[in-house]
């Protein structure tokens, strides 16, 4: 067998996949061959599939896309040190240069000149790929290989929650897409004291909310969510706000649900923009506003590997679907719907 099944973003339209035979790709000097076993669709791929005003300044079609992937090594290329055949690998999906300023300082999440697979470059929605071994995670061999997949959405969470001092405080997470609902989980996890989960009024969402652990479910298309954190907090607020939806609406609503002196982190991204009054909000309130960006590498791969080990972190209930890797259309009908977690295609 010398070619592979891969799924093209081929045009600049809503959907636009092809499903396309292509040359198996050889390893080069520091790269890896990964037999694919799992894949994930991740949001940003949503926004590709649906043509959106980001993807159609960012991604040079055509273009293999997805960046959420776990599968074996089957070749190393000349040069590759620490990865061997047989391992059972996820990939970073940030390629860092390693050489900049940032990256020397151990700080490749915010590297002046990363990539990002899926959309900078070929992805990994395709039966093998190639990787360079320096952004190469190594899994246990019995990680189940749905959970391995979902390790770049989980790590972002996980420094999402991180950002902030998070454990024994009260946290509202605003936004409850799959990273959001990742957050809630992390954050049971970790032991926040009270988590109030904010959605707009997606019930299957809230619902998962619940499920994974937070107290207190909003859907702030009925319920006004300042009114109700503040009603519950005896009108102090919560000591931090996550927020993931990158909605202006949730963004105004999470830095008025803030405790004077509290952290607002985020992670979530919006074509529109957002106006904070800076004096008034967050100066004479003396909060602390975090923007998260992708995974720290590597401590949060280190986190995410010993949140795993602990137990403590439910996440089995984000995965809602598998699905064969040829019934991606239907994969991305569910995201687009809103009535899913993380919907996972295996080959
Ligand atoms: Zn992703
Ligand atoms: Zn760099």
């Amino acid at each position: 067998m010398s070619t592979m099944k891969c799924i093209v973003k081929a045009r600049p339209e809503v959907g636009g996949l092809v499903f396309e035979e292509r040359e198996i790709p050889k390893p080069g000097f520091g790269e890896i061959l990964i037999k694919n076993r799992a894949t994930a669709i991740c949001g940003t791929d949503l926004h590709i599939y649906n043509w959106d005003p980001w993807s159609q300044g960012r991604v040079k079609l055509p273009c293999i896309i997805g960046h959420e992937f776990g599968g074996d090594v089957v070749e190393v290329g000349p040069g590759v040190k620490h990865v061997k055949v047989g391992d059972f690998v996820t990939g970073e999906g940030h390629i860092t240069c390693g050489f900049c300023r940032n990256c020397r300082m151990g700080d490749g999440h915010v590297c002046e000149s990363w990539k990002g697979i899926g959309y900078d470059t070929d992805g990994c929605f395709r039966e093998y790929l190639v990787h360079p071994e320096m952004n190469t995670w190594i899994n246990d061999a019995d990680l189940d290989p749905a959970m391995a997949a979902i390790q770049d959405p989980l790590g972002n969470a996980i420094h999402t929650v991180f950002a902030a001092d998070c454990v024994a405080n009260r946290v509202a997470v605003f936004g409850l897409g799959p990273v959001g609902m990742l957050a809630v989980a992390v954050l049971k996890a970790i032991g926040a004291a009270e988590i109030f989960a904010v959605g707009r009024r997606n019930q299957y969402r809230l619902d998962k909310a619940r499920e994974l652990g937070a107290q207190h479910v909003i859907g702030s298309a009925a319920t006004d969510p300042v009114e109700y954190i503040m009603d519950h907090t005896g009108g102090k607020g919560v000591d931090v706000v996550l927020e993931l939806s990158g909605n202006p609406r949730a963004v105004q609503d999470g830095l008025h649900s803030l405790r004077m002196g509290g952290d607002l982190v985020l992670i979530g991204t919006s074509n529109e923009k957002s106006t904070i009054d800076l004096a008034k909000d967050v100066v004479f309130r003396a909060l602390h506003i975090h923007g998260v960006t992708g995974r720290k590498l590597w401590h949060t791969w280190y986190k995410m590997k010993g949140l795993l080990a602990s137990g403590n972190l439910n996440v089995e209930p984000i995965i809602t679907h598998k699905l064969p890797f040829a019934d991606y259309e239907k994969g991305f009908e569910l995201m687009n719907s809103g009535n899913c977690g993380k919907v996972v295609l295996e080959f």
